[in-house]
C-alpha cells in the first residue's frame, strides 16, 4: 500500500489525512508539538478556554460548512453575537461587522484539529519533529529524519508555513542509510553501509 507521510498537525496537515481517509493509502502523520491543531490553538486559564490563534471558522465557503456541520459537528457552536477585538494599541473595539456565520467549538477551536484527526484514518504522531528529508531516487522512495528516529514514505505532503518547513533534498547516489523504518514504525528495508 502506498505509505504517505504528512508533516504538520494543523487543520492544512489534517485536512489532507481527512481528505485521504478512503484512499488506498496508509497515511502518518508527524507533528512536532504535543498536540495537534497548529494555529487553531486553545488555553485554559482560571476556568477560562480562550483561543490563542484562529478563533473561529466562517461559512463562506460551502464545502468547509458541510464539513464542519455535517461530519465534525460535535461541540459545534454558532458565535451570535460581537466578537471583540483588541488591536496592537490594546483598544478592544466590537470588531468588524460581519453577516457571515461564525462557528467555534464549545471547547475551543483547538477542538477541530481533535475533530479532524478522529475522521481521518491517519496514525498522528505528536512530539515528532521532522527535521530532514530526502529524495532517495535510486530507492523511489522519501527518507524522513524524525526526532529519535528515521522513516520512509512513497509520498510527502508538507504543511508547515514556508519559512520553518524542512527543505527537500535529493540523493542520486546509492543510498547510505543502514536501517529505516515506515511511518507507522515498522522495520522496512536494510541497506548495508
Ligand atoms: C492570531 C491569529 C488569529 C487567526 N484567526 C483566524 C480566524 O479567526 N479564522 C481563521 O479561519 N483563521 C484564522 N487564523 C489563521 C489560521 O490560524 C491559519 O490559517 C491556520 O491555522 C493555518 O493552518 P496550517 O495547518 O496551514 O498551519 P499551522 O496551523 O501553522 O500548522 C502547521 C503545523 O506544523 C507543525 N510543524 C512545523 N514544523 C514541523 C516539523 N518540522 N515537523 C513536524 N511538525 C511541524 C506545527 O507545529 C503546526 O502544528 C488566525 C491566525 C492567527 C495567528
Amino acid at each position: 500500500m502506498t505509505e504517505i507521510a504528512v508533516v504538520g498537525a494543523g487543520v492544512a496537515g489534517l485536512g489532507a489525512a481527512y481528505a485521504l481517509r478512503d484512499a488506498e493509502a496508509e497515511v502518518t502523520v508527524f507533528e512536532r508539538r504535543d498536540s495537534v491543531g497548529g494555529r487553531a490553538a486553545t488555553r485554559r486559564h482560571k476556568g477560562c478556554v480562550y483561543d490563542v490563534g484562529a478563533n473561529y471558522l466562517k461559512d463562506e465557503d460551502s464545502r468547509v460548512a458541510d464539513l464542519i456541520s455535517e461530519e465534525l459537528d460535535e461541540g459545534l457552536v454558532e458565535a451570535d453575537g460581537p466578537v471583540w477585538t483588541f488591536d496592537g494599541d490594546g483598544e478592544i473595539s466590537e470588531g468588524r461587522d460581519d453577516d457571515a456565520r461564525k462557528w467555534t467549538y464549545r471547547e475551543g477551536l483547538a477542538a477541530l484539529g481533535d475533530r479532524l484527526a478522529e475522521a481521518s484514518a491517519a496514525t498522528v504522531r505528536t512530539g515528532s519533529e521532522v527535521v530532514g528529508i530526502t529524495r532517495d531516487a535510486e530507492a523511489d522512495e522519501w527518507q524522513l529524519t524524525v526526532r529519535g528516529g528515521e522513516t520512509t514514505a512513497d509520498a510527502v505532503i508538507l504543511t508547515p508555513p514556508a519559512p520553518v518547513t524542512p527543505r527537500p533534498r535529493c540523493r542520486t547516489g546509492p543510498s547510505s542509510r543502514s536501517r529505516s523504518t515506515t511511518p507507522t514504525g515498522r522495520t522496512r528495508r536494510t541497506t548495508p553501509s
